[in-house]
């Protein structure tokens, strides 16, 4: 297996994964991988060119027939074998990701556990394509459905779960019979690869799961090539909306993920310490990087003050810094990332927001690499009496900003909710089960917590938003998830045919 990040000494070369081996990049174009905590350049990622990506793909092809005719029970004996593996190997798995992204090592390790929760669904692949029979359908006729794979399938992942997000789509893929193109996140490339070497150990064929490292470049071969033949995509909103208009009009089956601006709604009977406790950990878990993050806080009626106390007391607690340390929040991601936060918080301070607990400065546990300005840290921020037309409210901000808007009634709660855009998740804290259920039956978004503030469905219920947070009609993984990677086909048989009623060019009926 690769050394972890904490074991180099100097700078990597990444490459891409094909045919089961790495293969070196050749366009001469590399971006750089850092390691937010510290500012040190960690690896060289190769970026592809059109003919790389080519080649990749062409790996996926050649595995596809051969991975197709391999029997369901062979094919899932191998997914078992990864589920060990990654079983055994987690707390690896978990470092990089934490080297990369700069989330504090618990979360990495429960990202992977969630990951970890598809590819044992995925283990349930023999039950899960199981088709339906019909016998004597017609007169001597029978009728049965099968479900196969598509071919070559291509993922492309954000930066913030380079491990969870992956998994949503390529147990399912693989166990159906897909060979897999994996585009990760330039940020955080290693984690893929790692993957890719894992499922190697499991006894994957060569080329069934593949890596393509780049840009722009490498995502628009897997959008046009006319041998990748769905895409499975997560991200923010515009290119989201530019990977299914684009790979749609190349006739693909797409599913595109998108950005969000998740809220909770807390009403005037809730538990306030339970909510207090929530929001922060909803708001600054992963240092707001989730796109089930909640970023917007509505309190409603005369609650508003004390909840707001609540959160302001929890927030200055938390210890923000190298995620490897025992600190509750990490760095964000990039140098820009920390530019474009402190600027959303800039703007709403200047737009009239009371900044309550201000993340712009604070002391953090972290030592900066030689030759650096050191992480890219900003601490837990709580803006109040924020109104729906701040910038900090319009765009999703995605770092540490939880915002609190007031509102007096449930109804306005629920009208503010709906009039966004998004509609990834959302919570109501309530003890009152009358509003809980009016709510989830209410509001215009694709995953609900009633007293949850992060409701995450499990593997085999199915993850994707509303609105602008989902382009397609597919949701991920679960049974959706099967459906997607898998086409339909009805077959009709009839052996006997007693009458030999000779030739008849009538639209055949049933008798
Ligand atoms: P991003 O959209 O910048 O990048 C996602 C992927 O698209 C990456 O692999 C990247 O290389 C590629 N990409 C970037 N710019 C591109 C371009 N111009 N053309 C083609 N491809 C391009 O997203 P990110 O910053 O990596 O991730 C954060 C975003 O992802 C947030 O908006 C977050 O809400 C969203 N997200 C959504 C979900 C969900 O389930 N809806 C889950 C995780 C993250």
């Amino acid at each position: 297996m690769t050394s972890t990040i904490d074991d180099q000494v100097e700078t990597r070369t990444l490459h891409h994964w094909a045919g089961g081996k790495p293969v070196e990049g050749t366009s001469g174009r590399f971006s750089d991988v850092t390691n937010p905590a510290t500012g040190a350049v960690t690896a060289h990622l190769p970026l592809a060119d059109a003919d790389e990506a080519a080649s990749v793909i062409a790996a996926a092809q050649a595995a596809f027939p051969g991975w197709r005719d391999t029997s369901l029970s062979r094919r899932t004996q191998i997914l078992f074998r990864f589920r060990e593996l990654l079983n055994q190997r987690a707390p690896e798995l978990a470092e990089l990701i934490t080297a990369e992204h700069g989330k504090v090592l618990s979360d990495a390790a429960g990202e992977v556990a969630r990951g970890q929760e598809v590819v044992e669904f995925a283990c349930g692949m023999p039950h899960l394509l199981k088709g339906s029979a019909t016998e004597n359908a017609s007169t001597g006729v029978d009728v049965h459905s099968v479900r196969q794979p598509l071919g070559v399938v291509g993922i492309i992942s954000p930066f913030n779960f380079p491990a969870m997000v992956p998994m949503w789509f390529f147990p399912i893929a693989v166990a159906a019979g897909n060979t897999v193109v994996l585009k990760p996140s330039e940020k955080v490339p290693s984690a893929a690869l790692w993957m890719a070497e894992l499922w190697r150990e499991a006894g994957l064929p060569d080329g069934v799961f593949n890596v393509l490292n780049g840009d722009r470049t490498a995502v628009d071969a897997l959008l046009t090539s006319p041998d990748v033949k769905s895409v499975s995509f997560v991200g923010s909103t515009p290119i989201a909306r530019y990977v299914y208009e684009t790979a749609t009009a190349h006739g693909k089956r797409v599913q595109a993920l998108g950005g969000a601006k998740n809220h909770m709604v807390v009403l005037p009977d809730a538990d306030l310490d339970l909510a207090a406790d929530q929001a922060v950990n909803a708001g600054f878990g992963s240092a707001g990087e989730r796109c089930m993050a909640v970023s917007a806080l509505v309190a409603v009626g005369d609650i508003a003050d004390t909840l707001v106390d609540k959160i302001a007391e929890r927030a200055r607690a938390l210890h923000t810094g190298d995620g490897r340390r025992s600190c509750d929040m990490g760095p964000l991601v990039t140098a820009a990332a920390r530019e474009r936060v402190t600027g959303y918080i800039d703007a709403g301070e200047t737009e009239g927001a009371t900044v309550v607990v201000d993340g712009r400065t604070g002391e953090y546990d972290a030592d900066p690499a030689p030759d650096t300005d050191g992480g890219f840290f900003v601490g837990p921020t709580l803006l109040d009496r924020v109104g729906t037309g701040m910038s900090v409210y319009t765009d999703e901000i995605f770092g540490p900003v939880l915002s609190v808007l007031r509102v007096d009634t449930y109804e306005q709660a629920v009208d503010l909710v709906n009039a966004n855009p998004y509609g990834n998740g959302t919570a109501i804290f309530t003890n009152d089960g009358g509003a809980a259920r009016r709510f989830q039956n209410e509001v215009e978004v694709g995953m609900i917590g009633v007293n949850v503030p992060v409701p995450v469905p499990m593997a085999y219920y199915s993850f994707g938003g509303w609105k602008n947070s989902l382009f397609g009609d597919t949701h991920a993984h679960g049974t959706e998830g099967v459906h997607f990677f898998t086409r339909a086909k009805v077959v009709t048989t009839r052996w006997l045919d007693p009458s030999h009623a000779g030739v008849d060019l009538g639209f055949p009926t049933n008798g």
